[in-house]
């Protein structure tokens, strides 16, 4: 497997036209597309480390090698528990994206669903993507998800739109491969990774071909242009020593468009191309992993570290013990015990899908109630960390002060409690980065916007039953 080390050094290889705040970058150079390797190399780090093997590799029955969780199909609901325990310890580790949860959660869903077109369609997708899978595998490559297209007016079908490259679709078939057109937004660390493995958004119908498509393509492909998202945690980033940023190290969830002007990509590479029918399939696949390690699992970790940081301000300033704090502690645990309580559920009440694939899907239920509940609960989390953290949060100087000799003693001596100023600043500026930042809606979008979740709830749940319990224990026909 890769070394941290050796992840690093591949980037080298790839050149892929990034724009930042208007200007081209380089990937290797910037501090912002820096943020995104880093965190990736941390991934790598924690996979080497044998405390972590459990959770963080598998065995490849396709391989018989050792493999990153990032590239494993699930095989048993042992396994959907690791996989989402890999989401929480991530985030526990980097306070931002695992940025390979997206792409190893599209791969899962094209197991069952190529699985499925082999059998019933007589097509050889499935042969295709485990031969890609042994290529990452055998290579310990990252990948990135792409689903989430630009969609242009949301109650339009991608057919009705204006400009048919809101949603990415095959624009040539030739005897070698697809040329493909559109873009994908929101792409969260597509420019760390090797690859991006890229599905459909939505379902799609007959008359729809050309936008019912799947592939590998590889990071900086020609034709790739990777726009990135710019906040004022990227200006913060690009003024100031990184030691004075709320996450030094791994700072924001760094996402791109990506856009596809276009790309070529060679037929081994294409795992669905036309076949309408399952895209429905395979996004709902999807959805069901995603919404348990990225809607619920990873957000866990990111409240455990909340947690913590409030917990530290409140004893810096000696409220600790007051009861409303224990209380708001409290609750804030509640309800990260609750969405973790519901991915483990989801791993556990898991069932292979399709039937003889020996592939494992979570449970579709549990999933969405833990999404749900993140989504809801995070700004709740994040209203208390404001609170037992005052003002300071919003209010802090620079910890740069501390270095400028005409305010430094001011604000050492007016910042102190029984903490010293620089831990006071230090763990304000982290709370902020939180609750002040772009975690609020980046939390209730990633992974799908929770009406999404609601929708699937109601339909999944057999609402009969229930009426029929309550009407034999009420007396009524
Ligand atoms: C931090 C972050 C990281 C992400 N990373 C990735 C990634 O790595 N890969 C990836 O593919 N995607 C990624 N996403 C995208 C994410 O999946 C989408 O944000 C999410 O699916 C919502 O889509 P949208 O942003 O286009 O919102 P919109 O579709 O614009 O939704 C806005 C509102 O409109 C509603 N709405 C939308 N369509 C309809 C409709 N037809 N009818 C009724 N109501 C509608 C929604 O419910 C919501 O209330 C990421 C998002 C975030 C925030």
């Amino acid at each position: 497997m890769m070394t941290a080390q050796e992840y690093m050094e591949s980037m080298k290889k790839y050149n892929p036209r990034i724009f930042l705040g208007g200007k081209q970058v380089q990937l290797m150079e910037n501090p912002t597309t820096m943020t995104v390797l880093k965190a990736n190399t941390r991934v790598y780090e924690l996979t080497e480390d044998p405390q972590n093997a459990e959770v963080m590799t598998a065995d490849s029955p396709f391989t018989g090698i050792k493999v990153s969780r990032n590239l494993h199909i699930s095989n048993s609901t042992a396994d959907l528990e690791r996989r989402m325990e890999m989401a929480r310890l991530t985030s526990q580790a980097l306070g931002t994206c695992n940025y390979r949860c997206v792409g190893a959660d599209v791969l899962n869903a094209l197991a069952g669903v190529t699985w499925e077109m082999d059998r019933e369609l007589g097509t050889d997708y499935h042969q295709r993507l485990i031969n890609h899978l042994k290529y990452l595998q055998e290579n310990d490559l990252a990948c990135s998800g792409g689903v989430t297209d630009a969609k242009g007016e949301r109650n339009k079908r991608p057919g009705q739109q204006e400009d048919p490259d809101v949603y990415v679709h095959v624009v040539e078939r030739n005897e070698a491969g697809i040329v493909v057109r559109g873009a994908k937004v929101s792409q969260s660390g597509a420019i760390g990774a090797h690859e991006t493995i890229v599905i459909p958004t939505m379902g799609m119908k007959p008359g729809e071909e050309d936008f019912a498509v799947a592939f590998a393509v590889p990071n900086g492909a020609p034709g790739l242009t990777y726009i990135l998202q710019y906040t004022p945690f990227t200006a913060e980033r690009e003024l100031n020593d990184s030691k004075y940023l709320g996450n030094p190290e791994y700072g924001q969830r760094e996402t791109c468009i990506m856009v596809f002007d276009n790309v070529f990509i060679p037929w081994e590479r294409v795992f669905l191309c036309g076949e309408t029918k399952y895209c429905g399939k395979l996004i709902s696949r999807f959805a069901k992993t995603h919404r348990m390690n990225c809607g619920g699992a990873c957000k866990v970790g990111f409240i455990d570290l909340i947690i913590g940081a409030s917990q530290l301000l409140a004893e810096y300033s000696g409220v600790q013990k007051t009861p409303h704090i224990v209380d708001k502690i409290t609750d804030m645990i509640r309800i990260s015990e609750t969405a973790r309580a519901c991915s483990v559920a989801s791993a556990l009440k898991g069932s292979e899908e399709p039937a003889g694939s020996g592939f494992y899907q979570p449970d579709d239920i549990f999933g969405n109630v833990a999404k749900l509940t993140v989504a809801e609960g995070f700004w709740d989390v994040m209203k208390w960390a404001g609170d037992i953290g005052g003002g300071l949060a919003v209010t802090m100087p620079s910890e740069k002060e501390l270095e400028n000799p005409e305010t430094a003693d001011y604000v050492r001596k007016f910042m102190r409690t029984s903490a010293p100023a620089e831990a006071r600043l230090r763990m304000a500026k982290f709370i902020q980065n939180w609750s002040a930042g772009l975690h609020g809606a980046g939390t209730w979008h990633g992974a799908g916007s929770p009406m999404a979740q609601k929708m699937a709830l109601y339909s999944l749940t057999d609402l009969e039953s229930k009426k029929l319990m309550a009407k034999e224990l009420a007396g009524l026909e």
